[in-house]
């Protein structure tokens, strides 16, 4: 796994503009729904904004525009235990996003979806390489 460090550091600089914030979001899973797996077309906070959520990285997920309509104004961690698709090792993912590290949440996001489109550098052209 390669994950571009530079990127994080970047990317939750607050002078970037919100549209590059937004993008940022959606990169970070590959533009795959933090819940379902599925395109990522939304940015959704996880504890709400009624419920004094803030727009941060951190309490910003990418995620469906049905997962995302369907949550409402439910905290995420309670409305997700409950849906069909409901994945622990996703559950993990958003606990580690909410607490700020991004690193573990895209991994753990891997682990729950290794044919996602989450884009591993590197990949190419490295054909003989093997990480130890
Ligand atoms: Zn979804």
């Amino acid at each position: 796994m390669h994950i571009n460090d530079a990127v994080f550091l970047e990317d939750l600089c607050p002078k970037f503009r919100l549209r590059q914030w937004r993008k940022s979001i959606h990169r970070f899973t590959g533009k795959s729904c933090i819940y379902c797996g599925k395109a990522s077309e939304s940015i959704d906070h996880v504890i709400p904004r009624s419920q004094g959520g803030l727009s941060t990285t951190e309490n910003c997920v990418p995620a469906c525009l049905s997962c995302n309509g369907d949550k409402s104004d439910e905290s995420a961690l309670y409305w997700y235990r409950r849906q069909k698709f409901y994945d622990p090792r996703r559950a993990m993912a958003i606990r580690a996003w909410l607490d700020g590290d991004l690193r573990l949440a895209i991994r753990l996001l891997q682990w729950a979806n290794p044919n996602s489109l989450i884009k591993k550098n590197n990949e190419k052209g490295s054909s003989g390489y093997r990480a130890a």
